[in-house]
């Protein structure tokens, strides 16, 4: 992006709490554009356990221009096509990944293993100079010090760190969370009867068996959705692990993660599947599968301190259920999005209080959104067989015939999810609201409804006499303005059929 101010350029040290994959890719984020960073984090080596993500577009776009996929190499998976089918194994929708959604994204979706993406992350953040110490457990951060000093970070081993910002990127059970909240238990810890698991079976054992190898004939990603359960698969690590994804709502709620039985409770619960994949299900070694509660994080009424030198990212300030396939990749957008309002505060564009305001305002209702349509997907892939499902699969009927549409409860091809969520670049979005907040500084509104200038401008002023200069509406002044301000509220909290109904609109 070119410069948008010439200011006085400005040492900024980050420290992040938690190298997950939020925290890796944040760090790569912000050294490449000149932030000092020093990541913290707990565990005493670095790594992902689990098994595999998916890398959506809006994500993969960053993989591979910040390097990491270079490195990462064919262990990253593009699959060629989304089969939704019901739970006998129908096929219901359909969605041409190669060429249709790459074309019309412009960015792959990714398909890997949690270890080969974290490794691919730190090897590309350790390059840009991140200082990465592990065996560093945060207990405690102190921010409530006097303008000018840094804020400070303690770990259990008495280390302490200094820096000008805290990022709390440290998961559901965010320490940094909660110190901006004290005496406020901010825990998505309430037992959630929303959980997965995760299973993975070699392709070498999935060949064996002829029907069984029917899923793997091409590179696919395969969903069966049933009443209140779903298996998502997709191939991993180079296309040699067929990795599983096994949603339900189980009878107990759970809050941590359990491993006790997994693989006999997952056979008995999806026994009646499409005998495909249940034939993998019997693949499954013994002892290697846990399951996952789904925690939801907020939505938070904050996320930074009042004295704008904590922030927190990723599950640790918007947690949510993993049905879009969002929750890694909500963190590294918030990762690339501070990337670039931090690199305008080392510019000297705009101060570190503004950066952090103006990321809190675009990215707290991005992630709220995300929080939504994940449920709402869940809801959708959940649904009992009956009426409501035979809408949903006539609704994505189209796309088995490769019809044009414009909606769809296919939600991974629905063209507005994917436009809308999927499409969705974090960096850009970060610059435009930069160019947008320095644009607007000092502007006065329009009236009660809030409208700009610049908006006026744009969709007002151009017609009226002297490019609106005599017009109250552009001067934006409220009272004299108050029956145009009253109705561009009506309209913007959709009132606006009543004025119509009176002739007013
Ligand atoms: C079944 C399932 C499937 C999913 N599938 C997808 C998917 O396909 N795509 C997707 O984008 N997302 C998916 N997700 C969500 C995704 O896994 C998470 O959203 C993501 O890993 C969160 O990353 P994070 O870095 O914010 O937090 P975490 O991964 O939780 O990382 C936090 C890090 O902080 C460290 N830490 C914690 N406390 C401290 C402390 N006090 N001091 C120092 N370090 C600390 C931890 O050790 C950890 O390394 C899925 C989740 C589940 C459960």
């Amino acid at each position: 992006m070119a410069p948008i101010t010439n200011g006085t350029k400005k040492d900024l040290t980050v420290c992040i709490v938690g190298a997950g994959l939020g925290g890796v890719a944040g760090s790569i984020a912000m050294a490449k554009n000149g932030v000092k960073v020093i990541l913290l984090e707990q565990a005493p080596e670095l790594g992902e356990i689990g098994a595999g993500i998916q890398m959506t577009p809006n994500v993969s776009r960053f993989l591979i221009k910040w390097g990491v996929a270079d490195v990462i190499g064919k262990n990253l998976v593009e699959f060629e096509e989304l089969n939704m089918r019901k739970q006998d194994g129908t096929k219901v929708g359909y969605t041409h990944m190669i060429p249709e959604v790459r074309n019309d994204v412009g960015w792959p979706w990714w398909v890997v293993h949690r270890a080969h993406l974290h490794d691919g992350l730190v090897a590309v953040a350790q390059k840009q100079g991140v200082e990465i110490r592990v065996d560093s457990r945060v207990d405690r951060i102190e921010y409530d010090v006097a303008p000018g000093q840094k804020a400070k970070v303690f770990t259990t081993k008495g280390d302490v760190v200094e820096a000008d910002l805290i990022i709390g990127s440290d998961g559901v059970k965010s320490v940094v969370r909660n110190s901006l909240f004290p005496g406020q238990s901010t825990d998505p810890i309430q037992p959630t009867p929303n959980c997965a698991y995760r299973a993975v079976v070699p392709y070498s054992e999935v060949r064996k068996d002829p029907q069984a190898a029917e899923l793997i004939e091409k590179l696919t990603m395969e969903v069966w959705m049933a009443d209140h359960k779903y298996i998502i698969s997709y191939p991993i690590s180079g296309g040699e692990i067929f990795n599983m994804v096994l949603s339900h709502h189980c009878t107990t709620p759970m809050s941590e993660w359990d491993s006790e039985d997994c693989v006999k409770t997952l056979r008995e619960t999806y026994k009646d599947f499409d005998p495909r994949v249940v034939k993998i299900l019997e693949m499954i070694p013994e002892g290697s599968v846990k399951r996952w509660p789904l925690l939801v994080t907020g939505p938070l009424k904050t996320w930074l301190s009042p004295q704008r030198n904590v922030a927190l990212m990723g599950d640790a300030a918007h947690s949510m259920v993993n049905h879009m396939a969002q929750g890694a990749a909500t963190a590294m957008e918030d990762g690339a999005f501070l990337g670039v309002v931090l690199g305008e505060v080392v510019k000297g564009s705009i101060s570190l209080a503004e950066a952090l305001e103006i990321y809190e305002k675009v990215r707290q209702p991005k992630a709220y959104a995300k929080q939504q349509i994940s449920f709402i997907n869940g809801a959708i892939w959940h649904l009992p067989d009956g009426a409501e499902a035979d809408a949903r699969d006539a609704a994505m009927s189209p796309e088995l015939s490769g019809k044009q549409y414009l909606r769809s409860p296919n939600l991974y091809g629905d063209p507005v999810t994917v436009l809308g969520t999927y499409a969705y670049d974090a960096e850009v979005d970060a610059q435009d609201a930069v160019r947008a907040h320095l644009e607007y500084k000092g502007q006065e509104e329009i009236g009660v409804a809030g409208v700009t200038k610049k908006l006026a401008d744009v969709y007002l002023n151009w017609f009226l006499p002297d490019g609106g200069a005599k017009s109250h509406a552009v001067k934006g002044n409220a009272k004299e303005n108050a029956e145009d301000a009253a109705r561009l509220q009506v309209a913007v909290e959709g009132g606006g059929k009543g004025y119509q109904a009176e002739g007013k609109l």
